[in-house]
């Protein structure tokens, strides 16, 4: 089998759309399965969309996704330049040769004139009026300088078919084609015709990109034909989906890689969700790391149907990420969130991560999960009624007032030591555990979710910060019966 090439060939827009890098993955996922290459190219012809810096956010993403290319504008191994923008000349040597080959035309066609042939919702197709100009007028027109574009040459009749290695057999009647226009007047290609030449002479034979050029391909086909170059083989990729009608765009927020860091993400969690978002392994395995999606990667196991995002999946999948950390590493990500929330500085941060580590999802929730260690005062004491655990404001009032009987007395203010205690205070008590556990456990947080239980909460505050907040606790009970 020939070495396997595929590329990535995203247009420097700033920021790197989750459907995107999806693509990079399956395309570098695909090459690396097949000992293949995997190319990065620039695609910048449409200057007007051109954006300051945004080459070095298409890097730093591949970078923190774990995603290496072989070949790109840092990498040239003979097939570059890599960025279409310094391809220009490439571009317009060949179109000239496609107009030779009968593939394409010069086209004079003013804008006035394009006018008339389109309806008052400017739906109308070119009518090939210059493909019937004569070489020498041609040649005359080009020496006087008029300005002109080439536009592809679509037979009239016939139809265009090819297999496509997920959407399986696609054809397109030629009618349905328009002669669209491959070398602006400005001299730069379209996107039409720039992709072509640039995965032929990248010799790139896996073309794998969004669905939206699913039914364009024909068309480049025939260029590929035209040319006398072997076709690339084809692999679309069905859309991203927000929910069952809207596509995941930049419009409803968030679908950015960018963003998702900076909402504490973990890269390779974002990877590892984006992998299966259009495609299974048999294995129907969900967490994996980048070896083992290379291993198990397969095209049976892609789907043509539109995936849907479902964030909350996301955060789960980072939660089992984060479950994996070291302190180390989770202080790592999580100080600057400790820092930002009203504990920074305060308590000890090791100790914070420890509890954290099982019960964060995504970093941003952290100091909502951690702000009640400063945050405490009048609540609503309904919060102890709890019907499942058998508890009243009365068995909670009798449980918190035992506390404040035993727990002055102790010395060895820890996790592990109060747990005891209360366990048996509660045996002695002829209560469940849980029926002391939870009454204390809101009684010095005041808050319905912590990260940990209520002797993890005593030892993080310690023991005159947890007196002080149970006799407040008993005060406010009593008030409230
Ligand atoms: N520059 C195109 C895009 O960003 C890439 C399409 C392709 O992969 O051929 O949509």
């Amino acid at each position: 089998m020939e070495t396997v090439r595929t590329r990535f060939a995203p247009s420097p827009t700033g920021f790197m759309h989750i459907g995107n890098l999806r693509t990079c993955l399956y395309a570098y996922l695909w090459a690396k399965k097949h000992n293949g290459t995997f190319v990065l190219r620039i695609e910048d012809t449409d200057q007007e969309r051109y954006v300051e810096g945004a080459v070095d956010v298409i890097y730093s993403t591949l970078k923190k996704a774990g995603i290496e290319h072989d070949e790109g504008p840092d990498k040239d191994k003979g097939y570059g330049p890599y960025i279409q923008s310094e391809r220009k000349d490439i571009y317009l040597k060949y179109a000239k040769e496609l107009v030779e080959k009968g593939g394409a035309y010069y086209c004079f066609c003013t804008k006035e004139r394009l006018a008339t042939l389109k309806d008052e919702n400017g739906i109308g197709k070119y009518d090939k009026h210059c493909l019937s100009l004569s070489k020498e007028e041609v040649e005359r027109r080009l020496a006087a300088g008029e300005p002109y574009v080439i536009r592809q040459n679509i037979p009239e009749e016939g139809i265009s078919e090819y297999d496509d290695m997920v959407f399986g057999h696609i054809s397109v009647p030629n009618k349905d084609m328009e002669d669209e226009i491959l070398i602006k007047t400005d001299g730069m290609p379209t996107y039409n015709f720039a992709n072509v030449v640039d995965d032929h002479l990248m010799k790139i034979n896996y073309v794998i990109r969004g669905v939206e050029y699913l039914s364009s391909t024909p068309k480049y086909n025939l260029m590929y034909d035209a040319f006398g170059w072997e076709r690339p083989h084809y692999m679309h990729l069905s859309p991203i989906m927000k929910d069952a009608q809207r596509k995941l765009s930049k419009r409803y927020g968030d679908a950015n890689f960018e963003d998702f860091i900076a909402k504490g993400y973990l890269a390779e969690a974002i990877v590892n969700y984006i992998a299966l978002l259009g495609w299974a392994p048999k294995s129907n395995q969900e967490k994996m790391t980048m070896q083992e999606m290379l291993e198990q990667f397969d095209v049976d196991g892609i789907s043509h149907s539109p995936s849907i995002f479902d964030e909350a999946k996301m955060r789960w999948l980072n939660g089992e990420y984060i479950k994996e950390l070291s302190i180390d590493e989770f202080l790592k990500y999580a100080t600057p969130y400790f820092d930002a929330s009203k504990v920074a500085g305060k308590y000890d941060y090791r100790k914070l991560a420890e509890l954290l580590i099982p019960r964060t999802e995504i970093f941003s929730d952290i100091p909502e999960k951690i702000n009640f260690l400063e945050e405490f005062g009048e609540y609503d004491v309904e919060m102890f009624e709890n019907k499942k655990m058998k508890i009243t404001k009365e068995i909670a009032l009798m449980a918190l007032k035992k506390c404040e009987e035993i727990l002055p007395k102790v010395e060895n203010w820890t996790n592990d030591y109060l747990k005891e205690l209360l366990t048996n205070t509660a045996q002695e008590m002829q209560i469940k555990t849980g029926q002391i556990f939870l009454p204390l456990r809101l009684a010095i947080t005041a808050a319905a979710s912590t990260p940990g239980g209520a002797t993890e909460m005593a030892d993080l505050l310690g023991k005159e910060e947890t007196l002080r907040r149970l006799r407040f606790s008993i005060e406010l009970l009593e008030k409230n019966m």
